[in-house]
């Protein structure tokens, strides 16, 4: 068993598509296991995209995220970091393939709808960045 962090973003909120993601989660047998809504202050969202820091779309990416109500879970199930992934498609919309949730929302490389941990320790720093263990539910 494993999990991850997942983000709605600003966009995919607006788009109103929060239902159509985690509906795409459920029917390929991932469980949510903690979920919220909240708004990112930018401090806030620098400190979670700390490792982009120094690339050029930093500023513009914690402006984006935080322009918006977002919605973060913390997702579970088997190889789920990877499950994840292959659900969003590839950060640029347009390498996605057809399917995917990046492919079907997107707007552009920046706002791609969702954001799913890399690697078991980024994994581990994103949950707890974002909730703690009372919040999460244990099988
Ligand atoms: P995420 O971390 O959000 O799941 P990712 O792992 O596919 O996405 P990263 O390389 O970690 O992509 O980039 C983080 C986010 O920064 C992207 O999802 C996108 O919103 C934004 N981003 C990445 N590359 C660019 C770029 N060249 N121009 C603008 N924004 C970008
Ligand atoms: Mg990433």
């Amino acid at each position: 068993m494993e999990r991850t962090l997942s983000i709605i973003k600003p966009d995919g909120v607006a788009k109103n598509v929060i239902g159509e993601v985690i509906k795409r989660f459920e029917a390929d047998g991932i469980q949510i296991a903690a979920m919220k809504m909240i708004q990112l202050t930018k401090t806030q969202a620098k400190g979670f995209y700390a490792v982009h820091k120094d690339r050029p779309f930093f500023d513009s990416l914690t402006d984006f995220m935080t322009s918006g109500p977002i919605v973060v879970m913390v997702l579970e199930g088997k190889n789920v970091i990877a499950k994840n992934r292959k659900l969003m498609g590839a950060t640029n919309f347009e390498d996605a393939e057809d399917g995917t949730i990046r492919k079907d929302y997107a707007t552009n490389i920046e706002k791609n709808v969702v954001h799913g941990s890399d690697a078991p320790e980024t994994a581990a720093f994103e949950i707890g960045y974002f909730f703690n263990a009372l919040e999460i539910q244990e099988k």
